[in-house]
């Protein structure tokens, strides 16, 4: 097919490893579709299967979510028709075409775009899975939030708010604070602070109720001090790096604290968890509780240039990628 191309990279490395490659889409198979790609979202965990954190085959296309419109729909596809909007997890998403089982494909509703669905897809579902599957907060809670205008954190924030939560954002300028107060949250910290110290003081020397940690390395000792007796650390990225060993001891002196790493994958993996997520990721969008944030869009043949702008930091909201 003339003009389809991926995004490859053929050795671990720095963004300049991905290259524009061209590619023959392939066919579905029985209950697959071919959709052609309107969006591919940018994630954190890109980067990590560009630099070896995570192991990647080569060689590799890298991508976790996307949308677009079906083109080709295999044999004994019923849920489906070509013309369908759909967005979707899956790997290999930096490409102009995306090949899946039409199981995985979520249809869009009327009102979000596909760009809108490949903003929040796997953003959002995370927002749901830790809100609703992991530390399901109450209202009258708080909860401790790092990156909260990131792509995750610009759809946490305003999730939590909705529901009751009082949220503590930790970032790390004052654009970025003024944006998390818009969104909802109640009190901002600055990451250069003190941020153990600043929670108890905003929280009467309780601490907060539970900590969502995207930053890793660099907050987890923070998040941990942060906590009331029996809080619960949910620890679920590495922007800036994994997070060292802990001992069980650790957690049973700072008060029989929980601790959990999820990931998404796990809370998706069968079609139930996958349309409970979705379920609640559309039913909020259209409820106007979540908006996609897309901050920054880049044409797809610039993804090194994208990584390069999500690795430093200074991102707000979703990355698009556009074919
Ligand atoms: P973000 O858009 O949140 O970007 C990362 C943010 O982390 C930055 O904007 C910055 O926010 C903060 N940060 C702090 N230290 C660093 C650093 N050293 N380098 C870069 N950024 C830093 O990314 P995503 O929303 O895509 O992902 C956030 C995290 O959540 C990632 O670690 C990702 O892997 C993880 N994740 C986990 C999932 C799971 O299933 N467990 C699913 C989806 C994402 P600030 O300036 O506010 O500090």
């Amino acid at each position: 097919m003339s003009g389809a191309y991926c995004i490859q990279m053929s050795e671990l490395g720095g963004p300049d490893v991905l290259k524009k490659t061209q590619m023959e889409p392939r066919e579905p198979g029985p209950g697959e579709v071919l959709v052609r790609q309107s969006a591919a979202g940018l994630n954190f965990i890109d980067t990590y299967f560009r630099t070896g954190l995570y192991p990647a085959k080569l060689p590799f296309t890298p991508g976790q979510e996307g949308a677009g419109v079906v083109e080709t729909v295999g044999e004994g596809v019923e849920t489906l028709k070509v013309g369908d909007r759909v967005t979707y997890l899956g790997q290999g998403t930096y490409a102009t075409h995306f090949t899946g089982p039409a199981s995985r494909m979520l249809k869009l509703p009327d009102g979000i775009s596909e760009d809108e669905g490949a903003a929040t897809v796997l953003k959002g579902l995370t927002a749901w899975m830790l809100l609703f599957e992991v530390y399901r907060a109450q209202p009258g809670e708080t909860a401790l939030v790092w990156a909260p205008v990131g792509g995750v954190g610009s759809l946490l924030v305003p999730w939590a708010t909705s529901m009751g939560v009082r949220v503590i954002a930790v970032t790390s300028s004052d654009e970025k604070a003024e944006l998390a107060k818009k969104s909802g949250a109640a009190e901002v910290i600055m990451s250069s602070d003190d941020v153990a110290s600043r929670v108890r003081a905003l929280t009467d020397g309780k601490g907060v109720d539970v900590a969502y940690d995207s930053v890793g390395k660099d907050s987890a000792k923070a998040s941990l001090d942060s906590l009331k007796s029996r809080g619960w650390f949910v620890t679920y990225g590495n922007a800036s790096g994994a997070v060292e060993p802990l001992a069980p001891g650790e957690l049973n002196r700072r008060g029989s604290l929980v601790m959990t790493r999820p990931g998404l994958f796990h809370f998706v993996a069968d079609e139930a968890g996958l349309k409970r997520g979705a379920a609640a990721l559309f039913g909020a969008m259209r409820a106007g509780t979540l908006k996609a944030q897309i901050g920054q869009t880049f044409a797809l043949e610039d993804a090194a240039e994208a990584h390069r702008a999500i690795e430093s930091g200074k991102t707000i909201g979703s990355t698009l990628l556009k074919p």
